[in-house]
């Protein structure tokens, strides 16, 4: 067992360049291959900026309807640990990027022997792992919720009631795998613990204290080989049922001061770990006004989606321009913007399927449209996303309310 305050030994910080193959000497230039670990959204709207700048993209995803296999320009159907794939994919590409936290470390390691992998194995891997990754930022100086490292059903076993009392009430994270609220549980005693934990499987948790929080930021940073890094203005999110529902920029909740703290704590994380690429961390408010980081994406992030129509560099181009050794964007923001998500939901009504009124989401004129042509709606499963960009951030949400009412968006 391990208490937020004592940091394993194990987190040491890794050295530049060693994990991930060397940065290219000179930029990769457009007509280069670039390539891709995992077909989702997030690789789709890689593979649009980084074709718009003229680089080919090579994807690699067992699935052979990914939303982002079926834009690249070649998409190589296998899992992520097929090693005649990852061999594949690294003699046709000098640079290569993953778009999920869950693509296994060794192929990354893999791959990295030649080709330059950003961001690197060891940075995926503090954030594959929530106990890891808590112990990481605590090394960084940025605090994280009080929690209690349950590393198997032994260790809990050996665990009394007391150290769990001081975390509850809490919510048992499994430490991989979780996304989008899934592996998660409330639970309100130490009785609730050790049942919850068996029906996870007995696999390492985290429980972590539930924390009054007043709301939601996440700070967005994007870090190059030379060690140079830009930071997009603080986002403020919603949640709804552990879903990334809405997301504001800038936050119109934080002042400048506790934007600056967020920021800066951001660059600091990324800086630590020799990063290179896109990085996100999620901070919540508490309500003195204090922030607590709750985790960190190594890669583009749902909250940032909004880079794309609102701010001169997207955060996908940053992450072509990270990976490429191009010099990093302006990430100025030119419009105030709120992020809506499109759940599968809302192909849904009463029980009956539906088609939902894009032409009426469209009509409005602050409205962007971005589907990510998945096949299957399903309840909870993200679809796509509208940014309503506007010359006021009133307007703004104005824009996003009447969307979610066109559409039936629902936040409890
Ligand atoms: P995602 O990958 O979508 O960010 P996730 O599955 O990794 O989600 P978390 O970010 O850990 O899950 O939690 C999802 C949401 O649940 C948080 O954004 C927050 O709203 C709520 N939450 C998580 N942990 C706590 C906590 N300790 N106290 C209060 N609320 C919490
Ligand atoms: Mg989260």
């Amino acid at each position: 067992m391990s208490i937020s305050s004592s940091t394993p030994a194990s987190i040491v910080t890794p050295a530049p360049g060693l994990e991930q193959g060397s940065a290219p000497a000179a930029p990769l230039l457009p007509g280069a291959w670039l390539g891709m670990l995992g077909g989702g959204q997030l690789g789709r709207m890689f593979c649009f900026a980084a074709q718009a700048m003229g680089y080919r993209v090579a994807v690699l995803d067992p699935d052979g309807l990914s939303p982002a296999g079926s834009v690249a320009d070649r998409h190589i159907r296998a899992a992520f640990d097929d090693q005649n794939a990852l061999t594949e994919l690294s003699r046709l590409c000098a640079a290569i990027s993953t778009e999920f936290e869950n693509v296994p470390a060794a192929s990354l390691e893999f791959l990295a022997r030649s080709s330059f992998v950003a961001p690197s194995a060891r940075c995926v891997a503090i954030a594959q792992d929530r106990a890891i990754e808590k112990a990481f930022l605590v090394e960084c100086g940025v605090p994280v919720a009080p929690h209690v490292v349950i590393a198997s059903s032994a260790a809990l076993a050996d665990i009394d009631d007391a150290p769990l009392d001081a975390v509850l009430p809490g919510i048992l994270k499994t430490a991989r795998l979780g996304y989008d609220g899934k592996g998660q549980v409330r639970v309100a005693n130490a009785n609730e613990v050790r049942l919850a934990h068996a029906d996870m499987g007995g696999v390492p948790c985290v429980l972590e204290k539930r924390l009054a929080l007043a709301y939601e930021v996440s700070a967005l940073v994007a870090r190059g080989a030379d060690g140079r890094s830009v930071v997009y203005p603080l986002a403020e999110n919603v949640h709804h049922q552990g879903i990334l529902a809405e997301t504001t920029v800038p936050s119109q909740r934080a002042s400048a001061a506790l934007a600056a703290q967020a920021q800066s704590a951001a660059q600091a994380i990324a800086a630590q770990m020799h990063y290179v690429g896109v990085l996100c961390v999620e901070f919540f408010v508490l309500e003195d006004g204090s922030l607590v980081a709750n985790e960190m994406a190594p890669r583009p992030h749902n909250s940032g989606h909004y880079t794309v129509d609102a701010c001169a560099t997207s955060q996908f181009e940053q992450q072509v321009r990270a990976m490429t050794g191009l010099p990093l964007g302006d990430p100025r923001q030119h419009s105030p913007a709120v992020m809506l998500n499109v759940l599968g939901d809302v192909w849904f009504e009463d029980g009956s399927a539906r088609t939902p009124p894009w032409q009426d989401v469209v009509a409005l004129p602050a409205a962007r449209l971005h589907l990510y042509a998945k096949e299957d709606a399903r309840p909870g499963r993200k679809m796509g996303h509208i940014t309503l960009t506007a010359a006021t951030a009133e307007a703004a949400h104005e824009a996003a309310r009447e969307c979610q009412r066109l559409l039936r968006i629902v936040f409890d």
